[in-house]
Parts: structure tokens; C-alpha cells; sequence
């Protein structure tokens, strides 16, 4: 997968060359680039932002140095770059749409800053290429870079040979609209707590019924939305809806 980010701040990017991002960047298997939008400005000050119309707070990204940046990284190209925008207005990330952006072969991204990227620049960017407006949740940040270290995470552990073992992929949270059931590691009692005893049985058909049944009892508690949005056919006749 190619990925192409667009920042005025490409040094928040740095963790990128870490773990196993940076060693799916190593192996080829993602092929990153970091650009500062300020290589697009023309003037002595390097200029990105400018007073937004209609007057209020803040600043704008211009949209000259945001229009020349997608030219040149998206030069006509067949299929063209999924545009991914991230901002607090976007749909939310979810793991369906972690799914989604895995199967493009090319990621651009556009980091926004102050209030925010002119909008012109992403509607004239929906004219030749897929453009999401995504967001991390209800909540403001200051900038896109985060949101993208966040969207890229879940994204690359989605590529095929990135994780170590594929099988973690299965039973995680979200993988079919649960959570995860808690998990253990030795040594079996710890400051007085023990793992549960059906874990250590070795009977492997109890152990997935007590998981499933844990992954059912934790949704139902801390996210009742998700279990109200299960798909009654992933349900089984022995499943234990709290
Ligand atoms: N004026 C914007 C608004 O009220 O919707 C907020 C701009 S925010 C200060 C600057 C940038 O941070 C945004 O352009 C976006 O790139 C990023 N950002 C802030 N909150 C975000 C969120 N919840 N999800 C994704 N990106 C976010």
C-alpha cells in the first residue's frame, strides 16, 4: 500500500518509523511518505493560513498550497488516492471503516490545522478522487497528525503479513461487533487473584464457550449499543445475552 501524508508538522509523524509500521515500511509492505505542505507556498513567509470569510476566530488553510500538494501527489492517477481528511465533522473511525481504507492501494492524507482546511480544497478534491472526512470521536484536537497516527495503526495491522499471527485478528474487539473477552497470562494466581480455572483446563470447547460468553456478558455492559447492533444470525443458541 502506498500512504502519502500532508502536514505542516511532518516531525508528528516520527512514531511512524516505529514498530510495526516501521517495519512494514522497512519490508515494503507500506510504502509511507511525510510531506510538508509548506514545499506547495510561494511567498517569503512560507504562508498556509489566512482569516476566514465571514470573520470569527482563528484562522483557515489557505486552499492554493492545499490544491497544489494533491496535484502533485495525485497526478492523474488510475484508480486515483483515497483522499482521507481527518476532522471532528467527519464520520466516525470504525474497524468496518479501518477494513475499508486496507483495501485501497493508495492512502492520501491531509492533516488540518487552526480551523481547518478551506473547504473548496475537499470539494474540488471530490471531483477526481474518493475524499472521507473522518473523525477520532466528539471531541476537538489541534491537529490531524494524531488522528492519522490513529487511522494508520489500524489500518496497516489490517495488511496481510503485518501481524506476526494472523489469528489475532479473529476474536478481537470489534472483529464481530463484540468486545474482547478479558484476557490472562501467567502466573496463574497473582497478589491473591486467580486466572479463571476454565482457562487453565485445557478443555479447549469450554474455554471458547466461557470466552464467548465473557465477550457477550462485557458488551452488554459497557457498550449496549454495539449488542443492540449484532447481527441476530452471529448468534447461537447457547450464547447468553445479559
Ligand atoms: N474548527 C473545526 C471544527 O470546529 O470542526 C476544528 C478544527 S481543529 C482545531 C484542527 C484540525 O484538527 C482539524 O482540521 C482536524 O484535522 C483535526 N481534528 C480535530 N479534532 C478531530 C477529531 N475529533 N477527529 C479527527 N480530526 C480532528
Amino acid at each position: 500500500m502506498r500512504v502519502d501524508i500532508v502536514s505542516i508538522f511532518p516531525e508528528y509523524l516520527a512514531p511512524l518509523d516505529l514498530s510495526l509500521i516501521g517495519k512494514a515500511r522497512a519490508n515494503g509492505t507500506l510504502r509511507l511518505a511525510v510531506h510538508d505542505l509548506r514545499t506547495w507556498t510561494h511567498d517569503v513567509h512560507r504562508t498556509v493560513d489566512d482569516t476566514p470569510y465571514g470573520g470569527g476566530p482563528g484562522m483557515v488553510m489557505r486552499p492554493e498550497p492545499w490544491g497544489e500538494a494533491l496535484d502533485s501527489l495525485a497526478p492523474a492517477e488510475v484508480p486515483p488516492p483515497h483522499l482521507v481528511v481527518p476532522a471532528p465533522t467527519g464520520v466516525p473511525f470504525t474497524q468496518a471503516l479501518a477494513h475499508e481504507l486496507a483495501a485501497a492501494p493508495h492512502l492520501l492524507f491531509a492533516c488540518g490545522r487552526y480551523e481547518g482546511i478551506d473547504q473548496r480544497v475537499l470539494d474540488h478534491a471530490a471531483t477526481r478522487m474518493p475524499v472521507t472526512e473522518v473523525s477520532l470521536g466528539d471531541y476537538v484536537l489541534f491537529g490531524g497528525e494524531v488522528a492519522v497516527l490513529v487511522i494508520l495503526e489500524a489500518v496497516t495491522r489490517l495488511l496481510p503479513g503485518v501481524l506476526g499471527n494472523a489469528g489475532s485478528l479473529e476474536d478481537e474487539s470489534h472483529a464481530h461487533g463484540l468486545l474482547e473477552a478479558p484476557m490472562y497470562t501467567k502466573p496463574a494466581t497473582w497478589r491473591g487473584l486467580d486466572v479463571p480455572e476454565v482457562l487453565r483446563s485445557g478443555d479447549h470447547g469450554r474455554i471458547a464457550r466461557w470466552r464467548r460468553d465473557a465477550a457477550l456478558t462485557r458488551t452488554a455492559l459497557r457498550r449496549p449499543d454495539l449488542l443492540a447492533a449484532l447481527d441476530l444470525g452471529t448468534l447461537d443458541k447457547r450464547d447468553m445475552v445479559a
